[in-house]
C-alpha cells in the first residue's frame, strides 16, 4: 500500500473507546524498545509519528492510527517493564487481554521480537496466547540489520524454535527499519489479512 494518509485517531482504554467505522485492525505488540514505533513509522512512510520508545509510567493506552482510510494499526503498550506497579501491570493486561481477545474488527496481530536473541518468556506468553485465541500472527524479527546476512536463518531457526512455531496459525519475517529489507513483505501480510 503506498501510504500518504495517517492519522492518530484514537487512544483507547475501554470498548466503548475503540472505533467505530469497521475498518480491519492490524495490532502490534512486543515488548519495550524491541523497535515497534520504528516498524510502524517504515511501514507509514513516516520518520517520527508514532512515538519512539514510550516512557515507563507514561499512561498506558491503545493508539488507533488510521492508514488510508483502509485499516487500524493499534499500538499495543510494550510489555516487560520491570518497573510498573502490579496494580499497573494487571490494569494494563486487562486492557489487552479485552482487546485482543473480543475485537471482530481484530484481522492479525504483528508480534515483535529481537531477531538477535532467543524470545524472552513474555514474547513466548504472547506468542502462545494469539495462538490459542486463533488470531493470525506475523513474528516480525527487528533490527536484523545488526545481524550479518549470513546469519539470518540461524537466528529464524532459534527463533522459531524457542516459539515451537506453529507455521499453520503464524508467518514469520525478517526485519529491519535500517535497511527497510522486510517492509513489502510486512505490508503484504497486511493486505492479506485486512478482508
Ligand atoms: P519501541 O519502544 O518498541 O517503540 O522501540 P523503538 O522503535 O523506539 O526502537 C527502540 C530503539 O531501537 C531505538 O533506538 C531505535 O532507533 C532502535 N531500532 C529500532 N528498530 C531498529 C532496526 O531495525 N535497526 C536498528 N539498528 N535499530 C533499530
Amino acid at each position: 500500500m503506498e501510504v500518504h494518509n495517517v492519522d492518530l485517531t484514537i487512544s483507547a482504554v475501554r470498548p466503548a473507546q475503540y472505533p467505530q467505522d469497521g475498518l480491519p485492525e492490524i495490532a502490534l505488540v512486543g515488548r519495550s524498545n524491541v523497535g515497534k514505533s520504528s516498524l510502524t513509522n517504515t511501514l507509514i512512510n513516516r520518520k517520527a509519528f508514532a512515538r519512539t520508545s514510550s516512557q515507563p509510567g507514561k499512561t498506558q493506552t491503545l493508539n488507533f492510527y488510521r492508514v488510508e482510510d483502509q485499516v487500524y494499526f493499534v499500538d499495543v503498550p510494550g510489555y516487560g517493564y520491570a518497573k510498573v506497579s502490579r496494580t499497573e501491570r494487571e490494569k494494563w493486561g486487562e486492557m489487552i487481554e479485552t482487546y485482543l481477545s473480543q475485537r471482530d474488527a481484530l484481522k492479525g496481530v504483528i508480534a515483535l521480537v529481537d531477531a538477535r536473541h532467543a524470545p524472552s518468556e513474555d514474547d513466548i506468553n504472547m506468542y502462545n496466547w494469539l495462538l490459542y485465541f486463533e488470531i493470525p500472527v506475523l513474528v516480525v524479527a527487528t533490527k536484523a540489520d545488526k545481524i550479518a546476512r549470513g546469519k539470518w536463518n540461524k537466528a529464524e531457526a532459534v527463533i522459531k524454535r524457542e516459539l515451537d512455531f506453529d507455521p499453520t496459525l503464524s508467518d514469520f519475517q525478517m526485519f529491519s527499519s535500517e535497511t527497510k529489507a522486510g517492509k513489502d513483505e510486512v505490508w503484504s501480510w497486511i493486505e492479506n489479512h485486512m478482508q
